[in-house]
């Protein structure tokens, strides 16, 4: 057997391209233009490539984007200042604050400080609870990315087994919630589970979030399952430079499952597409308008 391989990036662009029309919608009927403020403290330079990015996809759907650039040294008060501007700011829908922060600030104190309903990657505590009892929340963007790719290609998920190999609170727990809210029967695996090998085999659904490169092989998959493949490890290649593989080896796991997603081109651009589907869904929310249909839960 060969995988179907689920190509994220062309997904993603038709995400995009949706959003591009209900920001083109919102600003002709409505004179509102959704904006994204992101803020990026230090210059650490994957962080840095990544805010470029999603500046640059902000823009290109027609939304307003605002980048605040702060110092590494930046104390807790200042953020604390920004964040509380931000929040009081009508032309801005969404904010997010690129992790990882430098050590002398609270992430969680940071996070926590985002009104909850601009808080576009879903990470404040209300949003946790409210997506862990099923209630409408800003959900966080890569699993959102990856629940949208498995319903697009399986339709109904309900009464699956799913395996989420990672416990993170940005992409492990948030996953597993998403699939429970979708009537799978759900498995989180970690770095403590008893035959990993084992649980994986039982699985319809494998998300892989461990951040180890290629540790999900194709004997720990049932054929036919589809393998959703959230890592993003930069390994040494042996004739010299790098290359990008996720957390599952691609050329084993893609023999025996049913679907797979590539790394690159799986998850990670439906990550950034989900980001700016969260400001739309935030926009209209905070205007008191209909939020569009299958860009969120
Ligand atoms: P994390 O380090 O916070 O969590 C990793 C999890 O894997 C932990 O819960 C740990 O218990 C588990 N784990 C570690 N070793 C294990 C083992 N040997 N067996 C079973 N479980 C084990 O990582 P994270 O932030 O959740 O990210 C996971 C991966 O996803 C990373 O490669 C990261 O780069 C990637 N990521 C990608 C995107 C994207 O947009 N595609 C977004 C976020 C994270």
């Amino acid at each position: 057997m060969s995988a179907t391989v689920i190509d994220g990036k062309a997904f993603a662009a038709t995400v995009r391209q949706k959003v591009g029309g209900h920001v083109a919608r919102l600003k002709e009927e409505h004179g509102i233009t959704p904006g994204l403020a992101v803020v990026l403290v230090g210059e650490d330079p994957a962080s840095q490539v990544y805010v470029r990015s999603k500046g640059k996809m902000t823009l290109e759907v027609g939304m307003a984007s605002y980048e605040h650039k702060l110092e590494i040294d930046t104390s807790e008060a200042d953020l604390l200042a920004l964040i509380a501007q931000l929040n009081a700011d009508p032309k801005i829908h969404g904010i997010l604050v690129q992790l990882p922060l430098p050590p002398h600030l609270d992430s969680d104190l940071v996070i926590n400080a985002i009104d909850p309903a601009k808080d576009v990657d879903g990470f404040h505590i209300s949003n946790v609870g409210l997506l862990g009892t099923g209630q409408k929340s800003m959900v966080p963007c890569t699993p959102l990315g990856c629940l949208m790719m498995l319903r697009d290609h399986h339709g109904s998920l309900s009464g699956m087994n799913a395996v989420v190999i990672g416990r993170s609170n940005i992409v492990g727990k948030p996953m597993a919630n998403l699939l429970l809210g979708d009537s799978c029967t759900v498995t989180i695996a970690h770095s403590r589970t008893k035959d990993l090998p084992g649980v994986v085999r039982q699985a319809d659904i494998v998300i892989a979030a461990v951040g180890r490169p290629e540790m999900v092989i194709g004997d720990w998959i049932k054929p036919g399952a589809t393998v959703i493949d959230v890592g993003i490890n930069r390994i040494d290649k042996p004739e010299g430079g790098t290359r990008l593989v996720g957390d599952a080896e691609y050329a084993s796991c893609a023999a025996v499952a049913g679907a797979i997603t590539p790394v690159p081109g799986g998850v990670g651009p439906m990550t950034i597409a989900c980001l700016l589907a969260n400001t739309i869904t935030a926009c209209c929310r905070a205007n008191g308008l209909a939020e569009p249909e299958g860009l969120t839960v």
